[in-house]
């Protein structure tokens, strides 16, 4: 009998597929009940064909939807994030007696399980590991993909919008306990700059305000992106006894936020940090849309943030080549939002074409998503392993040299200032975040100063 239901078709023992051969499967299939009756892999991509995978003890050997289908399952448990993907696994089987389910539900259905026996393993085995001393240097900057893919703003210029393509269904997040043992300062060898980001509004996650109190507790630094409209969890973690080691990008959408009321909703979550012991930033996306209300922008800024904003450098992802989004010459785009006087925005046009020099991200950084463990070196640059399979272990680093694919450093603001490429030499990651107000305070506090002006092959060395 045909189900959608993950628990029934495992009851009864059903012949599951797993339809999606990608990074995404790679880094979740070891967290599925290895128990269960899986007779095949595929993938709809014909490069795919042929490629091999672990599920417990047995390799599947990537194989066609046909294929698949020709063994008779009955449930197909799909393993991608993509919603175009899974409405098109959808169609090709309505007429099937063939039940649809997320491997999301096959995750957290064995999440408490895997979870418990993780912990238990990393107890064990680092109980007695001299925690790293607390040196006051950050050994690597780590960005964290908050899996939130919607958002409370809809921004026209925003890759949210743009892509219109993410599998909606609630994420599984491990526990507090367990993300804290992840990326404990005995894993990563010294404290860390953790910068957590949702492809939507970061916030909206609603466990990540105890994950960042149990990771501040760990000794690490945090850095969160929002649009800072969500008062609750800032209020929150402004409590913290280590409140001063909280940075807040601000992202500042003017015309989004003119249009729905919400300037003043915004300026009051960011005088709450102003007014704390933690450090922030207000930041602009430059679209062209935006260029009347410049004055009217500097204007509000000023008088309620005491400093104009930094400005960012958007890119069209829908083009090849990701082009800077705007219909101005490269001339007039300099020159009108060069107006800001922007540390972040001066960065990110003098790293327009790739870097020939050798990177240490893998070693001095990497990203990792926050819901399954999968890190890469950077955007563009490959998967590198998994985080969360084995916690027992300290975390490994590799440098990527000369192995770079990406046509320009994307992030170069954050990547190139704190020190990925040792030969390049940029201003600090403090000078594109900070602002100095006409009143002498600044954006970035003393304790977030002395981490952003770092660089971290020169503690890589040290440490
Ligand atoms: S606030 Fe950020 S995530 Fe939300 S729509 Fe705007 S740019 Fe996108
Ligand atoms: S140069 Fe930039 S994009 Fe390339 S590997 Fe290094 S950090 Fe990543």
């Amino acid at each position: 009998m045909k189900t959608n239901s993950y628990h029934e078709a495992v009851s009864e023992k059903q012949k599951i597929g797993i339809w999606g051969m990608s990074d995404y499967l790679y880094n979740v299939i070891d967290k599925i009940d290895p128990d269960l009756t899986i007779c095949g892999i595929c993938d709809q991509n014909p490069e795919k064909h042929g490629i091999k995978i672990c599920y417990g003890a047995v390799e599947f050997c990537c194989i066609s939807p046909e294929e698949l289908l020709a063994q008779g399952v009955q449930m197909i448990m799909v393993a991608t994030r993509s919603m175009n993907v899974v409405r098109e696994i959808e169609e090709r089987v309505a007429d099937a007696c063939i039940g649809i389910c997320h491997i999301r539900e096959a995750i957290s259905a064995y999440k408490e399980e895997w979870e418990k026996r993780s912990i238990e393993k990393y107890d064990v085995a680092m109980g007695n590991v001299t925690e790293p001393e607390e040196t006051g240097k950050v050994k690597c900057f780590i960005n964290l993909t908050v899996p939130i893919s919607f958002c409370n703003l809809q921004c026209s210029y925003c890759y949210v919008g743009q892509h219109k393509d993410f599998y909606e269904k609630k994420p599984v997040l491990y526990s507090t306990e367990f993300i804290r043992r992840a990326l404990s300062r005995k894993r990563i060898g010294g404290s860390a700059l953790l910068n957590f980001c949702g492809s939507g509004e970061t916030f909206l996650c609603r466990q990540l305000v105890d994950i960042i109190e149990a990771l501040l507790d760990e000794g690490h630094y945090i850095s969160i992106i929002t649009n800072a409209l969500i008062e609750e969890p800032v209020k929150r973690l402004l409590s913290h006894r280590r409140s001063d080691r909280l940075f807040f990008k601000c992202s500042f959408h003017y015309m989004e936020l003119k249009e729905k009321g919400l300037l003043e909703k915004y300026s009051g979550v960011v005088k709450l940090i102003q007014e704390s012991p933690a450090s922030f930033s207000v930041e602009i996306v430059p679209h062209d849309e935006l260029i009347p209300c410049i004055d009217e922008m500097k204007e509000f800024c000023l008088a309620h943030f005491g400093a104009l904003p930094h400005v960012t450098v958007a890119r069209d992802e829908e083009t090849d080549g990701e082009p800077i989004l705007t219909k101005m010459s490269m001339e007039d785009y300099r020159k009108i939002w060069g107006m800001f006087d922007s540390e972040l925005f001066a960065v990110k046009m003098r790293h327009q074409t790739k870097e020939q020099k050798a990177c240490i991200a893998g070693q001095g950084t990497f990203i990792m998503d926050l819901e399954h463990g999968g890190r890469i070196f950077c955007p563009n640059n490959g998967r590198l392993d998994n985080i969360y399979s084995d916690i027992s272990t300290p975390i490994t680093y590799k440098s990527i040299g000369h192995g770079c694919h990406s046509c320009y450093c994307i992030n170069s603001h954050a990547y190139l200032t704190l020190g990925m490429i040792p030969e390049v030499k940029e201003s600090t990651y403090y000078d594109v975040r900070n602002r100095q107000c006409a009143d002498g305070s600044n954006w970035v506090k003393s304790t977030l100063q002395k981490i952003m002006e770092q660089r971290i092959c020169e503690n890589i060395e040290e440490i």
